[in-house]
C-alpha cells in the first residue's frame, strides 16, 4: 500500500510539493502541482507501440511546460495526442481531448518514495511477457470505454 494513502480512506491525498521532470537532453522540462501520488498504467497495443512497454501515467491540477520548441504532438487518434521531444526522443504525455487532462510520462520524473499503482488498464491487451506484481484494480479496454461513455465522451 502507498504510504500516501489518508486515514480518512483509502483515496491518496494530493502532493504538497510540486514534482519536477525532464526529458533525456533536458530541452523539456515539465513542473507538476498537486500530483496524485499513483501511476496509471495502460496496457493497451498503441502505448505498447508508443513507448514499447506499458504506460505508466502521472497527473496532477495544475501542470507547466518548458521547451515548447522542441515538443512535437502528434494525433494518434479522433480523441487524443501523444507529445515527445523531438531532439531526444523522450515521451512526454498523453492528452485524452475531451477530458482536457494530461498524463506525464512517470518515467521523466524524479519521484518521492511511496508511489503505488492506481489501476491498470487494457490488462486485455497486455503481451504475455510482462507482469507488474503489485495488486491495483485491473480493467479491460471495452471496461474502460464502458466507463468513458457512460461519463459522457463519445469515440466515434
Ligand atoms: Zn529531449
Ligand atoms: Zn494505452
Amino acid at each position: 500500500m502507498s504510504e500516501f494513502v489518508s486515514e480518512a480512506g483509502n483515496k491518496p491525498e494530493p502532493l504538497a510539493e510540486p514534482i519536477k521532470g525532464h526529458c533525456l537532453c533536458r530541452a523539456v522540462t515539465i513542473t507538476i502541482e498537486s500530483a496524485h501520488p499513483e501511476v496509471d498504467i495502460c496496457h493497451c497495443e498503441m502505448c505498447r507501440r508508443w513507448g514499447g512497454g506499458f504506460f505508466g501515467g502521472l497527473k496532477g491540477a495544475n501542470h507547466k511546460v518548458t521547451g515548447e520548441d522542441s515538443i512535437t504532438v502528434y494525433k494518434s487518434s479522433e480523441w487524443a495526442e501523444r507529445a515527445f521531444c523531438r531532439t531526444c526522443g523522450s515521451n512526454l504525455w498523453y492528452h485524452f481531448l475531451p477530458g482536457k487532462h494530461h498524463s506525464f510520462l512517470a518515467g521523466l520524473f524524479d519521484l518521492p518514495d511511496g508511489f503505488g499503482i492506481e489501476q491498470q488498464i487494457f490488462v486485455d491487451e497486455k503481451p504475455d511477457w510482462y507482469d507488474l506484481a503489485q495488486k491495483s484494480p485491473m480493467k479491460t479496454g471495452p471496461e474502460v470505454i464502458a466507463e468513458a461513455a457512460a461519463a459522457g465522451f463519445e469515440f466515434d
